[in-house]
């Protein structure tokens, strides 16, 4: 029987290891192992930062959903993979593997400006579960003595989509509580304009979020690199300084150190169209561990890899390892697209584009309050979809 390890338990693992164990059957040993005890639906992250959602609403706990698949899940951290010998190491064990996944997703690059990032420097970050609880707590300090705030994205960034939706948000929310009048807010970016994303706009999205950004009062500083943070101020390179009382950044991203030495100069894995790594045929990568080369902008800038981005690299990965398994011939892969809700507080634009990058097939913008109860809606779905390993479903 093949044994298949899949690292990593959120939208890459679980649904590579869903859907293989869908195509496979008995026909697969399938053992998942994550340094994290729960899935955590991370498009709801910004909305703990507010408030708006508890941890407990948006995590669901992998042994539970994993198990009564008959998948096994081992928690604990790889520290290291042995390509040569089809090997992860743990801190307590090694464990051989046939096909291996990677769905490591990202490590948070902080270092990479002075300052940056909740430990030992200045700014709130919302990409992980701890960081948005953390966050929350900034939120609430902040609520006492309200005064500046600045968002952002430094050089580098590939996930510009959640500081947008923090930046509406938090528009939102200061009106809700009518202090909007004493908070000045900046956006600060890395894209060359407000609505390139990292993928080169999509339609009329720069005029959307240039007319959004007007009509809410936020102060935008685009195509612009980062200096340094000091506990009160953001320094940019072009030697502008913006005091705040509370900063969000988001970070320019790397691969994990279990499997960087597998990858690209950042540690992302090199992957073929079938999400094979490049040298080694037996290990797959998908979603945010997986190489895709940086945009071509003036200040750098990287492509994000969104969670149905990655559900489709994980199904695409899935497929080609059940059908080598079972003696069929590769299946063919298309260029994966992407679809995503952006919540904007108390609106929301719905986001599609195939390919990702232009020229594309297909690409549509649209705002209307009927997307954010779509994305309401989604994550309660999501969850229960997920819950009963159901990754067939759209
Ligand atoms: C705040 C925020 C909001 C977002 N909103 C949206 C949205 O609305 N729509 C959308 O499509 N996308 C959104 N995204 C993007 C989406 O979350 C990512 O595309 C998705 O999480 C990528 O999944 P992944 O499995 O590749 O990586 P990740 O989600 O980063 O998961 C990596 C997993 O690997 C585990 N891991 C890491 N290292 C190890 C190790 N050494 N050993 C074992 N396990 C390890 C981690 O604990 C984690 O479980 C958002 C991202 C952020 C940060």
């Amino acid at each position: 029987m093949a044994k298949i390890v899949i690292l990593g338990g959120s939208f890459g693992g679980i649904t590579s290891a869903f859907e293989l164990k869908r195509l496979l059957g008995g026909k697969a040993d399938i053992t998942l192992l994550c340094d994290m005890d729960k899935f955590v639906f991370i498009p709801s992250l910004p909305w703990i930062s507010f408030g708006w959602r508890r941890p407990e609403d948006i995590t669901l706990s992998l042994d539970s959903i994993l198990r009564p698949k008959g998948i096994k899940f081992i928690h604990e951290e790889a520290v290291g993979v042995d390509a040569d010998s089809s090997k992860v190491m743990t801190k307590t064990q090694e464990i051989h593997y046939d096909y291996l996944v990677i769905a490591t997703g990202p490590a948070l690059a902080f270092s990479a400006v002075p300052g940056l990032g909740p430990e030992g420097g200045h700014t709130e970050c919302i990409f992980t579960l701890d960081q948005a609880i953390r966050t929350k707590k900034a939120w609430d300090r902040f609520l006492e003595n309200p005064g500046p705030i600045v968002v952002g994205s430094v050089q580098g960034v590939s996930c510009f989509g959640p500081v947008y939706e923090y930046a509406c948000e938090l528009d939102t929310e200061l009106r809700r509580k009518k202090i909007r009048h004493k908070v000045p807010i900046t956006f600060v970016t890395s894209e060359p304009y407000i609505g390139h994303f990292g993928i080169g706009g999509l339609k009329y999205s720069r005029r959307m979020m240039e007319d959004e950004f007007a009509s809410r009062d936020i102060n935008v500083i685009a195509n612009q690199a980062v200096e340094e943070f000091t506990p009160d101020e953001v320094k940019l390179k072009d030697e502008t300084k913006l005091p705040f009382k509370l900063a969000m950044f988001a970070p320019p991203m790397a691969g994990v150190k279990a499997v960087f030495h597998l990858g690209n100069p950042k540690g992302f894995i090199p992957v073929d169209s079938n999400y094979r790594h490049k040298d080694y045929k037996n290990i797959f990568s998908v979603g945010v561990a997986m190489a895709i080369p940086p945009n071509d902008t003036p200040i750098p800038t990287g492509v994000p890899k969104t969670g149905y981005m990655t559900e489709e690299m994980a199904k695409y990965a899935a497929l080609s390892i059940a059908a080598e398994i079972e003696g069929r011939p590769p299946v063919k892969t298309e260029p994966v697209g992407a679809i995503c809700i952006m919540d904007m507080g108390n609106t929301a634009a719905l986001m599609k584009a195939r390919p990702v990058l232009p020229p594309r097939q297909e690409a549509v913008m649209k705002s209307s309050i009927a997307f954010k109860w779509m994305k309401q809606g989604f994550e309660k779905y999501y969850l229960w979809k997920i819950k009963r390993g159901l990754t067939q479903l759209p």
